[in-house]
């Protein structure tokens, strides 16, 4: 069902000024940008291998990546699976009583359907199943 670490979202609080570090001190270039008015964000996608690091700046004071940033600073936020069947990954984990914050999936960047399991179920990751066609 999960076939392997899609990305990694990582809160920062300017794009730019990490950008910067992640390009030019590192060398990963930035394939694009996108804002997803739904979460407030916008995003930077660094592909790495086989998976992506993913910037997440906050378009909003109250959206989750700046309330994230306020309670524990810049830092990973979340961890993002990939699954082949984002709905059939919900039923599952609904049957194997994990908390979920998605019951639906919903639009994320980048096109995928995304959906998130609740920390609280998780040991203490964010994480995020993931299905891109
Ligand atoms: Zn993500």
């Amino acid at each position: 069902m999960i076939q392997k670490i899609d990305h990694i979202g990582i809160a920062v609080k300017s794009l730019d000024d990490v950008l910067r570090f992640y390009e030019d001190a590192l060398g990963i270039k930035c394939k694009g940008t996108e804002v997803v008015d739904e979460q407030h964000v916008k995003t930077a996608f660094l592909p790495l291998g086989d998976s992506e690091i993913e910037l997440l700046e906050s378009t909003s004071e109250d959206g989750p990546i700046a309330k994230f940033i306020e309670k524990n600073g810049e830092g990973i936020q979340h961890i993002a699976l990939r699954v082949d069947d984002i709905e059939g990954a919900l039923e599952e984990m609904k049957g194997k009583e994990i908390r979920l914050i998605d019951e639906k999936p919903r639009m994320g960047a980048g096109g995928a359907r995304i959906a998130f399991l609740h920390p609280k179920s998780t040991h203490g990751v964010l994480l995020e199943l993931c299905e891109r066609k």
